[in-house]
């Protein structure tokens, strides 16, 4: 596998291992920073890499960067030539984890807006390891962030601390990952991560108004699935109840792709196993991100 040589901060390579951040900058007192996780895949078929629905990531960081007003943003171009300069650089031989952050790097009180910096960095990335196996889940017992206090829409480096408490205490608890409810008590998300599950034939996630990040591998599966079987994803409140009543469930997310979930609160979750529309699109999933489907070119940017 190979190893990160060279990282990106304003634009300029540098050696990975010396990258620097003032520790007063508003990045670190105040987690002023938005981020995205972008996968290039490796594709078997041409042997290039294919950043895997770029555009997306990069409006929801412009969108972030919007709302904690920083003073200045990044454009897609400018952003793209960057990955493109970042990942040629690191000569990677198989596929890359992109994280690109961009941070008020200046120090100073709580209403400072600039200088504003970006780092991005690729790195390998192996299979999580619940991707064969599926995971058990616990809902925990923090609830996930609302809209009004600091917005779960956007990936912001704040939320992560919500989404921290609910996975730590998962893990302290026996459980492999944690599934969040709103303050009202619906079904939300996992904490880095969006959840999908089947109940008697129809699949559901919870909607976009259940405290969740608007994942792009969430928009991915509900397109697809209409595409696959011209049926549509439920996207709706999901009650807590529901869960128990599950025959499949599955998490999303760039990073974990699909994790298939197979036990949730030590209920297992239909027979136990992996169901057949979790496999089914995993299987499409993995061969759309690669190039190996010739569908939805526009999400590949080549490399
Ligand atoms: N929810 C949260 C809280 C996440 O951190 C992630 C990972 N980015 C996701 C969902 C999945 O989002 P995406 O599919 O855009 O990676």
């Amino acid at each position: 596998m190979w190893t990160p040589k060279l990282l990106m901060m304003n634009g300029e390579l540098v050696p990975f291992a010396d990258a620097k951040l003032h520790p007063l900058s508003l990045a670190v007192t105040y987690a002023t920073t938005v981020f995205e996780g972008v996968r290039a895949y490796h594709m078997p078929q041409t042997g290039q890499f294919a950043l895997f629905r770029l555009a997306e990531h990069v409006k929801r960081l412009q969108v972030g960067m919007k709302l904690l007003r920083m003073d200045r943003s990044y454009d897609t171009p400018y952003l793209l030539e960057c990955l493109e300069r970042l990942i040629r650089a690191n000569e990677p031989d198989s596929d890359v984890y992109v994280r690109l952050l961009v941070y008020v790097e200046g120090t100073g009180l709580m209403a400072t807006t600039g200088p504003v910096g970006f780092t991005a960095a690729a790195m390998p990335r192996e299979k999580p390891k619940f991707a064969e196996t599926g995971m058990s889940l616990g809902v925990s017992s923090w609830n996930r962030l609302e809209d009004n206090a600091s917005p779960p829409r956007i990936k912001s480096t704040a939320n992560y601390h919500n989404a921290r408490l609910a996975a730590l205490q998962a893990k302290s608890d026996g459980y492999d990952g944690a599934l969040m409810l709103t303050a009202a008590g619906k079904v939300s998300e996992a904490p880095i991560a969006c959840f999908f599950m089947v109940r008697d034939g129809v699949l559901i996630t919870p909607s976009k108004s259940s405290g969740i990040l608007e994942s792009i591998t969430r928009d991915t599966i509900i397109t697809r699935y209409h595409e696959l079987t011209d049926k549509q994803v439920e996207e709706r409140v999901i009650d807590r109840s529901e869960l128990y009543f599950a025959d499949e469930a599955f998490l999303c997310g760039t990073g974990q792709e699909i994790i298939p979930v197979v036990k949730i609160d030590q209920f297992a979750v239909g027979d136990g196993g992996i169901g057949p529309i979790t496999r089914q699109l995993s299987r499409d999933y993995f061969d759309l991100v690669r190039g190996v489907l010739p569908a939805h070119p526009e999400w590949r940017t080549l490399i």
